[in-house]
């Protein structure tokens, strides 16, 4: 038998890799334990799908297509005389590799320098405080926990109809790769990852078709935010098809036919590349061995109660392998509210107030219920919008598209839900989070003092909105 831990974390993702920090800081001895090897490094590497395959890598090619589009499109009206633009896509890729690599590194620093022990290998809960690892030369090493906490992640959804082809079909992980930029690209899903890669490919030069099996678009969003970027997007250039139920593709030489349905019928369209962005599941195969009483459901997900502890009360499990929606965020907070827990604190996370974003442009960002939600509970709300084309701000960036809404409860005035889109907006939802945190009322947001000019002001004036009172807005 090896060392004994306080804590024994397995996955060093963003839910993994905060709770170990935050359990070592404070002053339990806690190891790690990762598998995934780098692209570049070629051994282990942490900060798990976040930092390799996610958020990181797509919001430096996000950024890079966007500045791209700015200096071929935009510059020309400011007076700024950028020649002919190009893209070096090698050039994009090498940046974002950059990027993935420093940050990864940066975890391991942090793991030192906070006394985590990293273990490389797979590690799998054999017992109630118990975790054997397999290192990668395939030798097994038994470790001792008080306390066990599964950070697994999850990994794309495949589906029968368009099975992963080398350079043809691709999953989110492939569509960070490419090396060129297809001349038309199809993305099976209309969710926020297939939103977001479909646009950086559509700002370089890709004609995009997304095809989106629901026929509503981006339902988790406010009606009225929802329909106004799906404007936004198509005017970009974005062809959303929706209520387009794919059937089935057929890989012929460098292209790739794809069948699907829609209220027309059966239909066809050929692309040189196909993303499939249709979802994730948990990553937890294998990560319990047969007799540990871990529940996992029939979706591979790992059954815990609010304070992420599973059926075996020494055993917690956090971020995306667990109920809840799959953001780096939620799982890093859920790292810390259990690592507050195995030290004897008293901790708990609030689930109604975790925020979400879409990094096209403009981004989509929101928190909090929707109108359409509020009112299918039976709340009667009151809501107050405000659109950028208002915004002194938006106008000196070139940012004058979207708004941004407040719902707040008709009775009590407590703000129920924020949901933005415009430039920005990620940032700006910050604003609504701590609303929703501090049961802030709308007028509380109107009765406060924002800096001048600032996108911010919109949710100032969608605050002053609620009650019409509006100062910008006729
Ligand atoms: P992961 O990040 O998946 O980490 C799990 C880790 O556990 C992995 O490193 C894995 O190798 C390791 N592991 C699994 N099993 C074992 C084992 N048995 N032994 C050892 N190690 C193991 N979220 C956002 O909030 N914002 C975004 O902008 C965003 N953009 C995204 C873009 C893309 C293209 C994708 C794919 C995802 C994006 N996400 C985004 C989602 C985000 O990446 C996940 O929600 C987040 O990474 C989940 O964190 P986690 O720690 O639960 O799991």
């Amino acid at each position: 038998m090896a060392d004994k831990f306080d804590v024994i974390v397995i996955g060093a993702g963003p839910g993994g890799y905060v709770a170990a920090i935050r359990a070592a800081q404070l002053g339990l001895k806690t190891a790690c334990v990762e598998k995934w090897i780098g692209k570049e490094e070629k051994k282990v590497v942490h900060g798990g799908t976040c930092l390799n395959v996610g958020c990181i890598p797509s919001k430096a090619l996000l950024e890079a297509s966007h500045k791209f589009v700015e200096a071929k499109h935009d510059f020309d009206d400011m007076g700024i005389q950028a020649g002919d633009v190009t893209m070096d896509v090698k050039k994009m890729m090498a940046r974002k590799d950059k990027i993935v690599k420093n940050l990864t590194g940066g975890i391991s620093g942090l793991f030192k320098a906070n006394g985590v022990t990293a273990i490389d290998g797979t590690g799998k809960v054999t017992g109630a405080k118990q975790v054997e690892v397999t290192d990668l030369d395939g030798k097994a090493t038994t470790y001792e926990a008080d306390n066990i906490v599964i950070a697994a992640g999850s990994v794309p959804v495949e589906i029968p109809p368009t099975p992963m082809t080398e350079g043809l079909i691709v999953d989110s992980t492939g569509a960070l790769e490419f090396e060129d930029v297809p001349k038309r690209l199809g993305v099976i899903g209309a969710g926020v990852i297939g939103l977001e890669l479909g646009s950086v490919w559509s700002r370089l030069g890709s004609d995009v078709t997304v095809l989106e099996a629901m026929d509503s678009f981006l339902p988790m969003v406010d009606g009225a935010i929802a329909k106004e970027t799906q404007k936004l997007l198509k005017k970009q250039g974005l062809d959303i098809q929706l209520g387009a139920r794919v059937t089935g593709s057929e890989v012929k030489g460098k292209e790739v036919v794809v069948k699907y349905t829609d209220a027309k019928g059966e239909q066809e369209l050929t692309f040189d590349r196909l993303i499939v962005c249709v979802g994730r599941k948990p990553y937890t195969k294998g990560v319990v061995a047969d007799g540990v009483s871990v529940e996992l459901d029939e979706r591979g997900f790992i059954h815990v109660d609010d304070q992420c502890r599973t059926s075996v009360p020494s055993v917690f499990a956090i971020g995306d392998c667990v109920r809840g929606p799959m953001l780096a965020h939620k799982a890093s907070e859920e790292g810390i509210m259990v690592a507050d827990i195995i030290a004897g604190h008293k901790a708990e996370m609030n689930y109604d107030a975790i925020p979400s974003v879409i990094y096209t442009f403009p981004e989509v960002a929101w928190v909090g219920l929707t109108e359409e939600d509020a009112k299918a509970k039976g709340i009667e709300v009151k809501t107050g919008s405000f659109p950028f084309a208002a915004s002194g701000r938006a106008m000196a960036n070139n940012a004058t598209e979207g708004q941004a809404k407040i719902i707040a409860d008709a009775e009590t005035d407590r703000v129920l839900g924020m949901h933005i889109v415009g430039q920005h907006a990620g940032e700006m939802i910050a604003q609504g989070v701590i609303a929703l945190e501090f049961g802030s009322s709308a007028e509380d947001l109107a009765l406060t003092c924002y800096a001048h000019p600032t996108m911010s002001e919109a949710v100032h004036e969608a605050a002053l909105a609620v009650e019409g009172h509006a100062i910008h807005m006729a």
